[in-house]
């Protein structure tokens, strides 16, 4: 059984944009928005602007108390577009309850749309074009896959979960690469059943321990997004993973898979973007 070891192929992409970014006379920027108290949405935003800085990036950082308005958000994400400074611009989702995240996110010039949220972007990526941006976890997922040679032409792939920021857009990923596509979702039936007929198992739930070794082929390759916090605030991913790692041929442990590249990959859609704007 090999792991694939996300952190180590995070560490890699972001050594690699850091000597891009040295190189540059006008670095990077990413503006990214908070609206929201979660404790886990802060931390992920100070992740964020951690590794932003540790590249040579500039950051910048909005946060906003719950008396913000959604016209105060529009205001801001207005400005950003317009101020060439600003490469990309990000909203951390999820919102406070009574703002759109939806609506901001179409505001967002596409151009800058770092996320790759944008309908624009997303409806490039389904389209078969090149989007601005590619969602970071779904991109992030592929580049795992790529790194460790797992072929996807062909092969029968699952993805538990089915929201635009992960399960869709990494389903239409996979396709991209001539995988044979299942989505499954809460309703889907005698999911199981369906699961043990795969090469590839991808979970994107939320559910600690959701996939069990009676889920998975011998041999499967199985691939873990699902983050959730136990009572003690350990992380835990969606795989069960103790036991499913006895049955799988290669799995992306919790923490350390996933996780870290969706980090990498926003880094560098945010260089990509710059690149872009920046062109002659
Ligand atoms: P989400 O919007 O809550 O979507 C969860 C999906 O799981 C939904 O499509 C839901 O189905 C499906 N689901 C729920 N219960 C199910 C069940 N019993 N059987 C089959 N499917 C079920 O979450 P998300 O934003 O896609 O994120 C998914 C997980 O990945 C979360 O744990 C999140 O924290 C994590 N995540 C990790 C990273 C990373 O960097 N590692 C990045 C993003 C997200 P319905 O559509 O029918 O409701």
């Amino acid at each position: 059984m090999i792991i694939l070891d996300g952190k180590k192929l995070a560490k890699k992409i972001l050594e690699d944009l850091k000597t891009k970014t040295e190189a540059l006379a006008k670095k990077p920027s990413l503006a990214v928005i908070l609206a929201n108290d979660n404790p886990s949405s802060k931390i992920y935003v100070s992740s964020k602007e951690k590794c932003a800085l540790e590249l040579g990036y500039q950051s910048l950082i909005y946060k906003f108390d719950n008396t913000v308005t959604q016209e105060k958000l529009i205001a801001l994400i207005n400005e950003l577009n317009q101020n060439s400074d600003v490469n990309g611009i990000l909203v951390q989702l999820p919102l406070f309850n009574h703002l759109n995240a939806q609506q901001l996110i179409e505001i967002i010039n596409p151009k800058k749309d770092v996320d790759g949220f944008h309908p624009i972007n997303v409806g490039k990526l389904n389209c078969g074009l090149k989007p601005y941006a590619i969602c970071c976890t779904p991109k992030g997922v592929i580049k795992i896959l790529d790194e460790y040679k797992i072929d996807l032409e062909g092969k029968n792939v699952i993805v538990i979960g089915r929201s635009n920021i992960v399960g869709k857009p990494l389903a239409t990923l996979l396709l991209q690469r001539n995988a044979t596509v299942t989505v499954a979702h809460s309703k889907t039936k005698n999911l199981k059943e369906i699961t043990k007929t795969k090469d590839i198992v991808i979970s994107a739930v939320g559910i600690a321990n959701f996939v069990k070794q009676d889920m998975i082929k011998k041999d499967a390759v199985v691939i873990d997004v699902g983050i959730s916090k136990q009572t003690n605030t350990k992380i835990m991913g969606d795989v069960d993973f103790e036991n499913v790692k006895n049955i799988a041929s290669h799995i992306t442990p919790v923490p350390g898979g996933v996780g870290p590249m969706t980090i990498a990959c926003l880094m560098e859609n945010t260089y990509e973007l710059y690149l872009e704007q920046n062109k002659k």
